[in-house]
């Protein structure tokens, strides 16, 4: 099911002149619920490439008592349904009791739905201004739009939009590579993805002092699409925001979930920092393929022994992350970027290649016979057989007499083995030990 964003709101704030704007004006779904004591339009939509629905909650009578039952019914029903609620206030009428009553009821129903308190119809300074008094509704951050003129409305999308759950890796109808570009401020980033795009990089709004969390760029390469995912950005925004490094790791994270293949930029003047470290883990963690890019290549000086001391250097702090590759690039000069995609999308296909049964049975056998697992307190390690699991990056599951027999040491020979018989290059692999 794709996910609902529900606009809700007393009569007249724009709710229907935003539902037409997020949906194009498509044919809406009228839903007739019962129980519900009007209907409800629900239409489909799109942004950055994510496919959700809307609701309006329109069609009520204004009822002077407050809350009249309708309003209230629409409202929970949309509570119950939505992914997303988008609490729609009119600057031009204020604040009023109505929207305060609506505040209240969202803050004690909404549990922990994200609730977006959106100010319409500020089409000015002035208004804007004004419309800061809405603040007093509890919803702090107040997000100022022009349903009519479509001010401000990209900024709020971009950020419902990354609120949205994520469908499972498998459940994708898109079958581009997904590629997030991630690392500190300042390695290089932007001016990674803008060599690699050039000109043809897709901006939403280019209103000063917005930014958004994540960018989606689409571009082709050898005829494969791909989608760059990047949190370049950050900086920016993260600047007025108090926790910015919980923000910015927060963005990171979501960046790394919603790849398949992280690119993590370093800068190489300064090489593999504590933060980088994180990152890199952090996408390790989460079972995504890795590649290292040593950025701004260009500034330093070197000989034909440079890069070998440098990585050797970073693979010494590695340590057991040193299946994930590294390459100089410098996205000044543009040298080795074609080379980084083509790398990222070797990995992309090594790690979701699959393995037949016999052939990993036969590598087990071998590997056994060079060496087979030293017994521990007088119990000998039996491995019977081991076969790949169905999963978005390679698991493979080894069954034996005894799980607990096994040797830290045994299990790093088995995936130095693995890593050497088949293309594993900036492949996370998972090993399970189970009983048979
Ligand atoms: P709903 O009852 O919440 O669905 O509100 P509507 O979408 O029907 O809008 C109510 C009135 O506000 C209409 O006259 C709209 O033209 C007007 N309106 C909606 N959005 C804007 C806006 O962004 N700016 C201004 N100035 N008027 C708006
Ligand atoms: P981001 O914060 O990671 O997006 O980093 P930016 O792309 O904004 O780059 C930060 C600074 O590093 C800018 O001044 C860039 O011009 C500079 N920069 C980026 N890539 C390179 C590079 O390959 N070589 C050099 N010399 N400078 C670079």
């Amino acid at each position: 099911m794709k996910p609902l964003v529900a606009l809700v709101g007393r009569p007249n704030v724009g709710k229907s002149t935003l539902f037409n704007r997020i949906t194009r004006n498509r044919t809406a779904i009228v839903d007739s619920t019962p129980g519900v004591t009007r209907d409800r339009h629900i239409s489909e939509a799109e942004w950055l490439g994510r496919q959700f629905r809307v609701m309006d909650t329109g069609g009520y009578c204004h009822d002077r008592d407050g809350i009249s039952q309708a309003m209230l019914e629409q409202t929970m029903t949309a509570i119950a349904d939505a992914d997303v609620i988008l609490f729609l206030v009119d600057v031009r009428s204020g604040l009023t009791y109505l929207d305060l009553d609506m505040a209240k009821l969202l803050k004690k129903e909404y549990g922990d739905k994200p609730v977006y308190l959106v100010v319409n119809k500020v089409e000015s300074q002035q208004l804007q201004f004004e419309a800061e008094s809405f603040r007093k509704t509890g919803f702090t951050e107040p997000w100022f739009i022009s349903a009519r003129d479509g001010s401000g409305v990209a900024d709020l999308l971009d950020e419902v939009a990354e609120s949205f759950p994520e469908p499972a890796e498998g459940e994708r109808e898109d079958t581009s590579a997904r590629l997030a570009v991630i690392g500190r401020p300042n390695v290089g980033k932007s001016s990674f993805v803008n060599a690699l795009l050039g000109s043809s990089r897709h901006i939403v709004s280019n209103k000063p002092g917005t930014t958004r969390d994540a960018i989606d760029s689409r571009f082709k390469r050898n005829g494969r699409d791909i989608v760059l995912i990047d949190t370049a950005g950050l900086r920016k925004r993260t600047k007025i925001d108090a926790g910015i490094e919980f923000y910015s790791s927060l963005r990171t994270e979501r960046a790394i979930d919603r790849c398949e293949v992280a690119l993590v930029l370093i800068d190489a003047e300064q090489g593999l920092e504590k933060q980088d470290m994180k990152i890199i883990q952090m996408a390790a963690e989460r079972k995504k393929g890795v590649l290292l890019l040593v950025n701004k290549w260009d500034l330093i000086e070197k000989d034909s022994k440079t890069s070998k001391e440098y990585s050797d250097r970073m693979y010494g702090d590695l340590g057991n992350l040193s299946w994930i590759p590294i390459q100089f690039i410098s996205a000044l000069t543009k040298k080795n970027l074609y080379r980084a995609i083509d790398t990222a999308l070797e990995i992309r296909e090594h790690r979701s290649a699959e393995i037949s049964t016999s052939e990993l049975n036969r590598f087990l056998q071998e590997a056994l016979q060079q060496a087979p697992p030293s017994s521990k307190s007088g119990k000998e390690m039996k491995i019977k057989y081991m076969t790949q699991i169905d999963a978005p990056w390679p698991v493979f599951a080894f069954f034996c007499n005894d799980p607990k027999l096994l040797q830290n040491n045994y299990r790093r020979f088995l995936e130095k083995r693995l890593r050497q018989r088949y293309e594993l290059t900036g492949v996370p692999v998972s090993m399970r030990f189970q009983q048979k």
